[in-house]
């Protein structure tokens, strides 16, 4: 059960939290924290990159599974389409283009 609130804790921080912070949060020692935190990578539910902080080094774990689009990807779905330039390898002529007209009438549409 824990392991699941610790999956949790770590998906909802898309860039990350350090192992201390999440320890601290759930209010667990430190061997138990690296003990679950072993677990998820087995699971392969979670990454862990090395970090310093504060002159310390310390980890940052990180969600490995889609957790939906990020801020920045969001700015490029509109109505459900995906920007169509993206990975577009048509010969490009944006002013007559369709997919783009189609794309940009979705955005004008959703902002409505
Ligand atoms: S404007 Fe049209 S052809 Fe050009 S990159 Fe976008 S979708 Fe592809």
């Amino acid at each position: 059960m824990a392991d699941n609130e610790m999956l949790e804790i770590i998906n909802s921080h898309r860039e990350g939290i350090l192992q201390s912070d999440i320890r601290k949060l759930m209010g667990i020692d430190s061997k138990k924290c690296s003990r679950m935190v072993n677990k998820l990578m087995k699971e392969h539910l979670i990454r862990r990159d090395d970090e310093l902080a504060e002159g310390r080094k310390t980890y940052r774990l990180l969600p490995i599974g889609f957790i939906g689009p990020s801020e920045r990807h969001l700015k490029l779905i509109a109505n459900g389409i995906f920007s169509p330039c993206t990975g577009c390898n048509l010969e490009c002529y944006p002013e007559t283009c369709y997919p783009l007209n189609e794309w940009v009438l979705a955005v004008i549409e959703e902002e409505a």
